[in-house]
């Protein structure tokens, strides 16, 4: 699966009580395969509807999401379910651990009841293994740092090998010392598996280090530009 993602005219409207807010008015994107974005903007700009669409857990009200050349308005319910297994990845501000559960565990989720072709534990451990966190496998996440419950949650991402990672505020809760290797264990999954990472952040210096910083005001695009990276 090749081409990238493509938003052409993507407009989404959330209709309350009367007035309607337009979250996304008329955004045209295009995230090429294996690239890392920064995606910036004050808070309300549209970031986190634009990586609720692209992450196909909502559709636009207008316009198209295309992943990979398919389109994500026409696939039916259950092969849309699978196609957002294989193919994404998600990170929130709030890591969303299962409290009960161990690392290993809160990793192997998404798999429990799926049909994968390889060992269930091993991958976990692998995943674990990648974001620096073999001795923890066997944590709550009581026993975590912030730092580590996010790494985790990055591990619990990965876990089915995502074409994409889309990361909504990953270090919003961090200290900006944690942020810093969130980001870098993200840089360093980038480079090594050549996974797209589509990063939400309102800290400058960290969009300033991905490939490329796409800014976001009042539902729009308004600088798409390269970042250092690059
Ligand atoms: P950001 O992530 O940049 O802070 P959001 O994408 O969350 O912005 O929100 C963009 C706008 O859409 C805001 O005005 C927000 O209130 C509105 N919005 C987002 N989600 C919903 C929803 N589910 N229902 C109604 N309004 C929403
Ligand atoms: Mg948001």
């Amino acid at each position: 699966m090749g081409n990238g993602i493509v938003c052409e005219s993507v407009t989404k409207e959330f209709k309350g009580d009367g007035i309607g807010t337009k979250a996304l008015d008329g955004v045209d994107l295009t995230f090429h395969d294996g690239e890392f974005v920064s995606i910036v903007g004050t808070s309300g700009s549209g970031k986190s509807t634009l990586l609720s669409l692209i992450g196909t857990l909502d559709a636009p009200t207008s316009g198209t999401v295309m992943i990979g050349e398919k389109d994500v308005r026409k696939m039916k319910k259950n092969d849309l379910a699978d196609f957002r297994f294989e193919t994404i990845g998600f990170i929130f501000q709030q890591f969303h651990l299962l409290p009960t559960l161990t690392s290993l565990e809160n990793v192997m989720a998404p798999l429990f009841s799926r049909k994968v072709s390889y060992n269930k534990k091993e991958k976990a451990m692998a995943v674990l293994e990648k974001v620096g966190l073999k001795d923890k496998v066997n944590s709550l996440p009581s026993q975590l740092s912030g730092g580590q419950q996010q790494r985790v949650a990055i591990a619990r991402a990965l876990i089915h090998e995502p074409k994409w990672l889309l990361a909504d505020e990953p270090t919003g809760n961090l200290d900006s010392e944690t942020g810093e290797v969130i980001f870098e264990t993200l840089s360093a999954l980038n480079r090594e598996t050549g996974c797209g990472v589509i990063f939400v952040t309102h800290d400058p210096a960290l969009a300033a280090k991905a490939d490329r910083i796409i800014e976001m005001k009042d539902a729009r695009v308004i600088s798409d530009r390269a970042g250092m990276a690059l």
